[in-house]
């Protein structure tokens, strides 16, 4: 009773289908990088469950990623002895898109063909990216550990539909068969496909083969095709720094984290001694669309002993780091380690603290030996870095450090501005760290408490994220010096104010009492107090909050939260 099902693909499938094809032209031989990619992984998977379970492979334990061709039918397959897929399997993983957000995504896309490919790169196109090259894709597959009758057919023209079919498949895995275009018959060809693996997945660890070519005459062309090892086949953070080129960092960078732009920065680090491990963790140089939804999955991709064990293992970076991408390789911890076992170990918490340092360590070096490429990663990622002060008390100072603002002195509307800068620029007499939190620069810069700060020409900070007001709640000093609100209580602007100042303010204090105590008799209900203010030189008043109120920003979003 083999029938064949018709279903048609998830609405932002076809739609990402039809501007992929379109987009990604000019970058077309990524498909084959994105199908050894997912290979490999499957490759990954099949080793980790057997861990439990022997029997999965089948009589077959050599694991391995084969590419065939046929120049005359213009077909290219790419097969593995993974772990397959079942029925259910394949219809959600080839007919949809997983990714929540991506319908908003989509949205974004602008129809401009050079800004979309840079944009759908960011997002990860996958198994999608055949269709740049084949008109039809047809998928054969079956799960380790199932009959051989439990195979199925998926098939697709990439036009809105794919068809699933059960079929018989002996060999454990999946074989993926690209039918050409008529004009990207280029690729069915040994010498192109072996280049396009070394370029692209040198750094996969398992091994991509090719059919051996036959050069001499004399030699005869076997029945059954011979296979070579075409790239290096070693986990490339198990290799030493020197031999690795910054090109292969940059592909190992995009099989682990679905990203198809080059990463911004890395730290490859052997660790050896009371723990021992490997990491090679990545700064991407693009935030992801979907950075700011909570359930997204992050974390590092775990090996323990080389062996894959789990994506998006989460206990080894705190959630301000939550964009870093990269792997960890233990040999401490258990191969039937857990997510759970991994909650509560103490090794990984060492770890956790080790591999947050080199983070911070490497964001450090970018910053001072970097600055325009640091810069970028602040455009990006700075947002979420300044949740670090309230999750991470004991680096605060180093996160601090790596902060950037738009203050009073700067030329732009750029956040170009660290602490540390602040802190070299202050005059001797000053010794607090002034800002003001803001919806946005426009209002910052209005403000009238900023007066006597231009007057006497002292820098504040200009701060506008939604996050700052929660950040500098946490964050009460930086290199010894206090930050101080300068909307909140009593303005003290200690030393800075001259005798000259303070004698004057004395008298005027003297001179309008009367005034102020008529000011507050009729202002009662509406405010707690009325003060004579020095800190306006032009305006002739302003509202202030009290030194323990809420700021006025935070006020708006416990408002907005129904508080
Ligand atoms: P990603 O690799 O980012 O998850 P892809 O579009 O490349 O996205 O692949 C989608 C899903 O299809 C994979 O997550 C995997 O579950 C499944 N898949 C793709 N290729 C294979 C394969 N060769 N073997 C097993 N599963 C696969
Ligand atoms: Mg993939």
């Amino acid at each position: 009773n083999v029938t064949k099902e018709t279903h048609s693909f998830q609405t932002e499938v076809k739609q990402l289908l039809h501007l992929m094809i379109h987009s990604l032209y000019s970058n077309k031989e990524i498909f084959l990088r994105e199908l050894i990619s997912n290979a490999s992984d499957a490759v990954d998977k099949l080793r980790f469950e057997a861990l439990a379970n022997d029997a999965l492979y089948e009589d077959d334990s050599d694991l391995r990623v084969r590419i065939t061709f046929d120049k005359d039918a213009k077909t290219i397959t790419i097969d593995d002895n993974g772990i397959g897929m079942t029925h259910d399997d394949v219809i959600n993983n080839l007919g949809t898109i997983a990714k929540s957000g991506t319908a908003e995504f989509l949205s974004k896309l602008s129809g401009d063909q050079k800004k979309d490919a840079h944009l759908i790169g960011q997002f990860g196109v996958g198994f999608y990216s055949s269709f740049i090259v084949a008109d039809k894709v047809t998928v054969v597959t079956r799960k380790a550990g199932q009959p051989a009758d439990q195979a199925v057919i998926w098939e697709s023209a990439g036009d809105g539909e794919f068809s699933v079919e059960a079929t018989e498949k002996t060999s454990r895995g999946t074989s993926i068969t690209l039918h050409l275009k008529n004009d990207q018959e280029e690729f069915a060809d040994g010498w192109r496909l072996r280049n396009l693996v070394r370029k692209y997945s040198d750094h996969i660890s398992v091994s991509v083969e090719l059919p051996k070519e036959h050069y001499g005459e004399e030699e005869e062309k076997p029945e059954a095709p011979e296979f070579e090892k075409i790239n290096t086949a070693t986990a490339l953070w198990t290799r030493s720094k020197a031999d690795i080129p910054d090109e292969e960092y940059q592909e190992f960078y995009k099989h682990i984290s679905h990203d198809f732009a080059d990463a911004a920065s890395w730290s490859h680090n052997k660790v050896e001694g009371k723990l021992d491990y490997t990491s090679l963790l990545y700064v991407p140089s693009k935030a992801p669309f979907d950075l700011w939804n909570r359930d997204v999955a992050r974390g590092l991709k775990l090996y323990v002993q080389r062996v894959f064990i789990m994506d998006d293992a989460e206990q080894f970076l705190p959630l301000y780091l939550r964009f870093i991408k990269g792997v960890v390789d233990s040999n401490d911890l258990s191969l039937n380690v857990s997510r759970e076992i991994l909650q509560k170990d103490q090794a990984v918490d060492s770890m956790k603290s080790a591999l947050t340092k080199r983070v911070l360590d490497m964001l450090e070096k970018m910053a001072k030996k970097e600055p325009e490429k640091y810069q970028q990663f602040w455009d990006e990622f700075g947002q979420v870095l300044k949740e670090g002060p309230a999750e991470d008390f004991a680096n605060k100072e180093k996160i601090a450090s790596l902060f950037r603002f738009v203050s009073t002195q700067s030329d732009s509307d750029k956040a170009t501005v660290g602490l540390k800068d602040y802190v070299e620029r202050m005059p001797a007499e000053q010794d607090k760290i002034y800002y003001i939190v803001a919806d946005n620069l426009a209002a910052a810069k209005a403000s009238p408490h900023l007066e006597i700060f231009r007057k006497k020409n002292i820098e504040v900070l200009l701060l506008t994220d939604r996050i700052d007001e929660w950040m500098t709640g946490h964050l009460s000093e930086f290199d010894g010096k206090k930050l101080a609100d300068i909307t909140k209580g009593d303005l003290d602007l200690g030393a800075i104010e001259s005798e000259d100042d303070k004698k004057a303010q004395k008298e005027a204090e003297e001179k309008l009492e009367p005034l102020l105590k008529r000011v507050k008799d009729l202002m009662q209900s509406e405010v707690q107090d009325v003060r004579l203010t020095h800190r306006l030189t032009e305006s002739p008043a302003c509202l202030a909050v009290g030194e323990h109120d809420m700021g006025e920003q935070m006020r708006k979003i416990m408002e907005a939260a129904g508080q």
